[in-house]
């Protein structure tokens, strides 16, 4: 069964087709990381717009790429929630408009089960059920009990910031440029880790809190440099030398990794039968975090994280989410009717 899957919940333009959930015959993604460096953040209505003029193109090119026609596509998958109202209005408007005129099914695929769904792209050993997957994004950070393929629970989840989030504010201070989670990777690489020692958060069961680590950082960056509390956050990178940035980057990543992997273990407890431990979204590329995964979990557990170039967004992994929703029968949407929501959460 081969799946176009399209993908604009955020800052991505992106579609790819895959047979059987897991052969990748094209993938192409346009970021629209360069347009926003500039303001440092992703700005809604930019986004939508950049969207609408590069989807057709975008579209277009995973089907030559794949050297096949509209006539060899068996079904249409798009992004439909969570994501940027705009954004998603324009993936799911063309995927509807297509798959009307183009007679296919659509399937209206939840952004979050497409992130877990991109560990089984390319594997030739997928996970194994029941599995625990480790959430991790710009704006989710969950823990997701899976007994079976569409079954979803969640066991955890962020009271405030999404770990993703953090990094990005965190980088914003050290004057680190945008995307922020990336550049704290590269920068951690020559700091040292253990030098500014930063707190856990006390949350009860297996939820998150990374507010707390955002305003950790700032106030031992201020009491590092001898500044008051006051100093605006903005200054404080003209301030640091090369080195005290690459420890702060370095010790906070440290931190957001031992706290995210503190509450995976926690959930590992309580869920006695786990075949498989599952990282997803744009922060499993985190070198760090997996190697400290591999490291703590891996003789008892199989340990999968996606391709490097499946853990940000892109259409394959919504793609593979589909198919999966139809081995299980789920029946396709109405093209008609499909809507958009900012937000929902995995059920
Ligand atoms: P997503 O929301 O799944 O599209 O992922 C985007 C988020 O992942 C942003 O907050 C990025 O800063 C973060 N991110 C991407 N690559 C890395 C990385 N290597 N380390 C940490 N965070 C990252
Ligand atoms: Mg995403």
């Amino acid at each position: 069964m081969k799946i176009l899957g399209i993908e604009t919940s955020c800052d991505e333009t992106a579609a790819a087709i895959v047979e059987n959930g897991n052969q990748i015959l094209s993938n192409v993604v346009v970021s629209q990381i360069d347009i926003f460096a500039e303001y440092g953040g992703v700005i809604p209505e930019v986004a939508a717009r950049s969207h609408l003029e590069t989807i057709l193109p975008v579209i277009h090119k995973s089907l030559r790429d794949a050297k096949l026609d509209f006539e060899d596509i068996d079904a249409i998958a798009v992004t439909h929630t969570p994501g940027l109202t705009g954004s998603l209005l324009i993936g799911t408007l063309t995927a509807r408009t297509l798959a009307i005129l183009k007679r296919k099914p659509l399937y209206a695929v939840h952004h979050l089960k497409s992130h877990i769904y991109a560990n089984w792209l390319s594997a030739d050993n997928p996970p194994h059920f029941p599995l625990l997957a480790l959430v991790v994004s710009g704006g989710h950070t969950q823990i997701i009990y899976m007994r079976e393929h569409n079954h979803f629970e969640i066991i955890g989840t962020t009271r405030d910031d999404a770990v993703g989030e953090c990094f990005d504010k965190v980088a914003k201070i050290l004057g680190l440029p945008y995307p922020g989670g990336p550049a704290i990777d590269q920068t951690a690489q020559n700091g040292n880790p253990k030098r500014y020692p930063l707190p856990h958060p006390k949350v009860s069961n297996l939820d998150f809190s990374f507010s707390g680590l955002k305003t950790a950082v700032l106030r031992t960056i201020q009491a590092e440099l001898g500044l008051s509390i006051k100093t605006p956050s903005f200054e404080l990178k003209n301030h640091l030398s090369t080195q005290q940035i690459a420890d702060f980057a370095a010790s906070f990543q440290n931190t957001a990794c031992d706290i995210l992997l503190e509450k995976l273990s926690l959930a590992l407890q309580s869920h006695p039968n786990i075949q498989s431990i599952v990282l997803a979204g744009g922060v499993s590329a985190n070198q760090t975090l997996r190697t400290k995964t591999q490291s703590i979990f891996s003789k008892q557990y199989q340990i999968y994280f996606p391709e490097p170039r499946f853990s940000g967004d892109n259409g394959a992994m919504v793609a593979a989410a589909a198919y999966f929703e139809s081995l299980t029968h789920t029946p396709p949407t109405n093209p008609y009717t499909l809507s958009i929501a900012p937000r929902t959460p995995i059920h």
